[in-house]
C-alpha cells in the first residue's frame, strides 16, 4: 500500500493534469500526478495546440469565458515558463475557397465590428499578398490576429516543472484501475502498484475517463475521437500563421520548421492506425492548400485521441455522489486551449469550493 502525503491525486499527465496541478501549487496545495506512460503519452502530445479565441469578445456562455480567460492566461504563461513554450503568435487564417463559405463568412464579418481589433476580411490578392505560401484557390480570407501557437509538450512540460517546483510529485508507469468511494468519500485509488491514498481525486485520463469512473457506477458520456496527423521535413521559416481550411483541416509551421497537418475527426474506438484513406485526402488537400507542401518529405505520421464527450463541452467538477472526486476531462478539440482555464477553476474548487468562471454548467449531471 503507498501512502502519499499528496493532499490531492491526478490522474493523467496530459494538458489537463499537469495545469490542474500546476494551480494547485500556485495555491500551494501539493499533488500527486500519477500516469502510467510518460508526460503528454495522449491526446496532448498529439495535439497541434492552436490556442484559439473565435472572436474579439465573450459572450456569456461558460464555454466562452472559459476559452477566453484560459486564452490569456496560457499567453501570460508563455512569457514565463522556462524552457520556452515556443509560442507563435501570428494569427490565424481562414482560407475561403468556394462561393458559399464566402458569403457565410462575410455575413458573419458584416454583422460583427471585429474589423477593430485588427481581425479582417481578404479577398482575391489582398489575401495572396497577405499569406503568400497559399495556393490559387484561396478566394477570401478571415484573419484573426489573436490566435498563436505553441508546443505541446512544453506547454505540458511547463506547468509540470512548475508545479513540481513547489512540491508536487509525479509518478510515471502507474496505472489507475479504479477509484473507490465509501460514504460519499474518497476511500482509495487502486493501481497496479498498490493503492494510493488522499483527500480528493482529480481524474483527468483524456478519452480513458470512463473507464477509470467505470466502477463508480457513474457513466461518463467521453468517446476517443481519432485525429491523423503528418509532420514534414523541417524547412525555412514560411509562416507564422495558423492556416484553416474548410473540412476541418489546418496547418502550422513550428518552430523548428517542420509543417503540422491535421485533421479530422473519427469516431473508430481506441484504433491507432493511419489510414491510405485519409493520407490520401490529406496530401491531395494539403498540397492544393499550400503547394510547397506537397514538395516537402514526410518524416512522421501518428494518431491521437481526443476526449469528446456527449455534448462536445468540457467535463468539469465533482462527481454528485463524491463531492471529492473531481472530473476534469472530455475538452475535445480544444482541450490545449482550454487547460489553463480548467487547471485554475479545479484548483479554486479544491481550495475553496468556489470558482471565478461559472463552471456547475460543466458538471457531469447535466448527463442526467
Ligand atoms: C490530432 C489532434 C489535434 C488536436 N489539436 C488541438 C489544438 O490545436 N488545440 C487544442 O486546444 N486541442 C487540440 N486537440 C485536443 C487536445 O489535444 C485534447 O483535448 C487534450 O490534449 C486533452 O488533454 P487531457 O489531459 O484531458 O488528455 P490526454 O492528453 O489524453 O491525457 C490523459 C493522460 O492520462 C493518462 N492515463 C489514461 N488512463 C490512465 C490510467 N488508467 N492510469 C494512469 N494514467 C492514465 C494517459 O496516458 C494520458 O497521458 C487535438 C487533439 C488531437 C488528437
Amino acid at each position: 500500500m503507498t501512502q502519499t502525503d499528496a493532499q490531492v491525486i491526478i490522474i493523467g499527465a496530459g494538458a489537463i493534469g499537469t495545469a490542474c496541478a500546476y494551480f494547485l501549487s500556485r495555491l500551494g496545495i501539493k499533488a500527486l500526478v500519477l500516469e502510467r506512460h510518460y508526460l503528454c503519452a495522449g491526446a496532448s502530445g498529439a495535439s497541434a495546440a492552436l490556442i484559439t479565441i473565435g472572436s474579439t469578445h465573450p459572450t456569456s456562455d461558460p464555454l466562452d469565458l472559459l476559452r477566453f480567460e484560459s486564452h490569456e492566461l496560457i499567453r501570460e504563461l508563455g512569457n514565463a515558463f522556462d524552457p520556452p513554450i515556443e509560442m507563435i503568435q501570428g494569427g490565424s487564417l481562414y482560407a475561403i475557397t468556394n462561393e458559399n463559405e464566402y458569403r457565410e463568412l462575410r455575413r458573419y464579418f458584416d454583422r460583427t465590428e471585429e474589423s477593430r481589433d485588427g481581425f479582417r476580411f481578404m479577398e482575391g490578392e489582398e489575401v495572396h499578398r497577405f499569406e503568400p505560401i497559399l495556393g490559387p484557390q484561396v478566394m477570401a480570407a478571415y484573419f484573426n490576429p489573436k490566435d498563436f501557437h505553441v508546443n505541446p509538450f512544453r506547454l505540458c512540460e511547463g506547468y509540470l516543472n512548475a508545479a513540481l517546483h513547489r512540491g508536487c510529485r509525479v509518478e510515471y508507469g502507474i496505472t489507475v484501475h479504479e477509484v473507490t468511494t465509501k460514504n460519499g468519500r474518497v476511500d482509495r485509488v487502486i493501481t497496479d502498484q498498490g493503492d494510493y491514498y488522499a483527500d480528493w481525486v482529480v481524474v483527468a485520463g483524456g478519452a480513458h475517463t470512463p473507464q477509470i469512473l467505470a466502477k463508480t457506477g457513474i457513466e461518463i458520456p467521453i468517446e476517443p475521437a481519432r485525429g491523423q496527423v503528418i509532420i514534414t521535413e523541417p524547412c525555412e521559416a514560411m509562416t507564422g500563421r495558423i492556416l484553416f481550411f474548410p473540412d476541418h483541416l489546418y496547418v502550422k509551421q513550428t518552430v523548428r520548421g517542420n509543417f503540422y497537418l491535421g485533421s479530422h475527426t473519427e469516431f473508430v474506438g481506441f484504433d491507432s492506425g493511419i489510414t491510405l484513406d485519409k493520407m490520401t485526402v490529406y496530401s491531395r488537400e494539403f498540397s492544393r492548400a499550400v503547394p510547397l507542401i506537397g514538395k516537402l518529405k514526410v518524416i512522421r505520421f501518428f494518431t491521437g485521441f481526443r476526449p469528446l464527450s456527449a455534448d462536445e463541452r468540457p467535463i468539469i467538477g465533482p462527481l454528485p455522489s463524491c463531492p471529492r472526486l473531481v472530473v476534469a476531462s472530455g475538452h475535445g478539440r480544444n482541450g490545449m486551449c482550454y487547460s489553463a482555464g480548467t487547471g485554475k477553476a479545479v484548483s479554486e474548487f479544491i481550495s475553496t469550493g468556489k470558482t471565478t468562471l461559472p463552471i456547475k454548467a460543466f458538471g457531469v449531471e447535466r448527463f442526467g
